[in-house]
């Protein structure tokens, strides 16, 4: 197709200059038309052959479709899945401050429909994101049901243990960021992966959690709020 659009570009100028005369010279017209008549038959297959082209590209790029999704049905599990979670609370007066199912000294705690432990709710998120049609935390347990109003969320975390373990699946590891500004959570780390490992039924050296300030900046520098990111490995039971 590219050979006749390059044919047509050599052939028009000479076409167009030799078409002037047609109308002023005496007996040139005939060849004039013909050479004219030829470009417009080259024009005409040339876009006839650029809409074949264009059809036949698009009902092969739907055959190709078809045939992902029916090879997407057929595949197996994978042996791993990653996944990521993450969840932000408000800090305000007059709550807990719950994370990692430990209860936290301190005068502010998160404003939330059940009882705010982001560090739960993101491994939550994280696992169903790596199950994948799972959709999240949010659709499971939604913050207008007065089910989970005040809910421990360790109730979450079993939930998705349950779904992880019934679709083949346990914890390869689970990589924890935890951002708040203060207080310290140095000294309950400890209690904090003790909690998770039990809920997640796996072992020590398959949960880190690293905790760190915002720096003082943005709200979860000013003790506004604080965060928790997760990123985790399914590995598929044998
Ligand atoms: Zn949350």
């Amino acid at each position: 197709m590219l050979a006749a659009h390059a044919q047509i570009i050599a052939i028009a100028p000479a076409a167009i200059n030799r078409a002037v005369p047609v109308f002023t010279g005496a007996g040139a017209w005939t060849l004039d038309m013909v050479l004219l008549f030829m470009l417009l038959l080259c024009l005409c297959a040339s876009y006839s052959e650029g809409f074949a082209f264009a059809f036949g590209g698009a009902a092969a790029a739907t055959r190709l479709g078809s045939v992902k999704v029916r090879m997407a049905k057929e595949l197996p599990e994978p042996q791993l899945r990653i996944g990521h979670g993450f969840d932000i609370h408000r800090l305000v007066e007059g709550t807990k401050l719950v994370v990692g199912g430990v209860t936290i000294p301190f005068h502010l705690g998160a404003d939330a429909h059940s009882d705010g432990d982001a560090m739960y709710h993101s491994i939550v998120d994280a696992i169903l994101g790596a199950l994948t049609c799972e959709g999240d935390i949010g659709q499971l347990f939604p913050d207008n049901d007065p089910t989970w109003k005040g809910a421990d969320s360790s109730i979450f975390m079993k939930e998705a243990y349950k779904r992880m373990d019934k679709r083949g699946y346990r914890i390869g590891n689970l990589d924890i960021t935890l951002i708040l500004q203060t207080p310290k959570v140095k000294d309950i780390k400890a209690a904090m992966k003790s909690n998770i490992v039990e809920l997640l039924n796996t072992c020590d050296n398959r949960v880190n959690i690293k905790a760190r300030t915002h720096e003082k900046v943005d709200s979860i520098g000013e003790s506004k709020s604080y965060a928790c990111h997760v990123v985790v490995i399914l590995e598929k039971n044998n």
